[in-house]
């Protein structure tokens, strides 16, 4: 009875030790390489996908349509230009997500376009060799955003799909860019500089960014110098020629 009480008492004080720091981290999964072959097989739980992070961007089983999680609410950008909140069972093949954190806001005034602004954004980044985390929210008189239609298997190459993308041509928006940067030399991982999706403040558009005039706004930056990748453990994924 003593010995189950002291222990109880050892798992109480080590217990309530606070957890190791980790430094802001990127998890990721799958990889850019193996979205870009096709390889569209759902492998991770949205629900799982929330528990490593709160803010990030992707896509679901089968390429169906974009990824956006903001606020640690997961949605997609469907086909049809519907904005669906994702049920924690659905999957998902490919997705980058962090806790955000910000570690500089910034106060960008004035019009500019959307590589005008990701200019901007550039020259304030300490490196462009960490993976880092941008939320820019403002207005945007113009957006022009895209999504992808689910595909079957066996799936064509991530190239053949966005040639056939759907495109929205948006105008009078208020809302939030959610982007994450990836350096040049880890482009096999994730797809190198920007990926931008674009959720409304209405939350009655979403979809992955191709252009944009930006109206003015903040913009909240976060490196990550710490990233995860789970690999598919699909046949897919272990027989595909990722060399290339
Ligand atoms: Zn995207």
């Amino acid at each position: 009875m003593r010995l189950g009480l002291g222990a109880a008492i050892l798992l109480l004080v080590f217990g309530c030790a606070p957890p190791p720091t980790t430094p802001p981290t990127l998890y990721q999964v799958s990889t850019f390489r193996a979205i870009a072959d096709g390889i569209f097989e759902g492998m991770i739980s949205i629900g799982s996908l929330k528990t490593r992070g709160d803010f990030g961007v992707g896509t679901l089983n089968g390429l169906d349509g974009e990824l956006i999680v903001f606020g640690g609410i997961a949605y997609q950008a469907s086909i049809d230009g519907s904005v669906n909140v994702v049920p924690d069972s659905a999957l998902t093949p490919f997705a980058a997500v962090t806790f955000f954190t910000p570690q500089r806001t910034l106060a960008f005034e004035g019009q500019a376009d959307c590589p005008r602004l990701f200019e901007r954004v550039d020259r304030e980044l300490a490196t462009r060799n960490i993976f880092t985390a941008v939320q820019v929210d403002g207005s945007f008189p113009a957006l022009t955003v895209r999504s992808v239609p689910k595909q079957s298997p066996p799936y064509p190459p991530l190239a053949t799909v966005i040639a056939n993308q759907t495109v929205f041509n948006l105008q009078d928006q208020v809302g939030t860019l959610v982007g994450i940067w990836t350096p040049d030399y880890l482009s096999t991982v994730n797809s190198p500089g920007w990926h931008f999706h674009y959720l409304a403040s209405d939350r009655r558009t979403t979809g992955h960014v191709l252009d944009c005039q930006f109206g003015g706004g903040v913009v909240k930056i976060a490196e990550l110098p710490s990233f995860t990748v789970d690999l598919p453990e699909t046949e897919a994924f272990r027989v595909a020629d990722l060399s290339r």
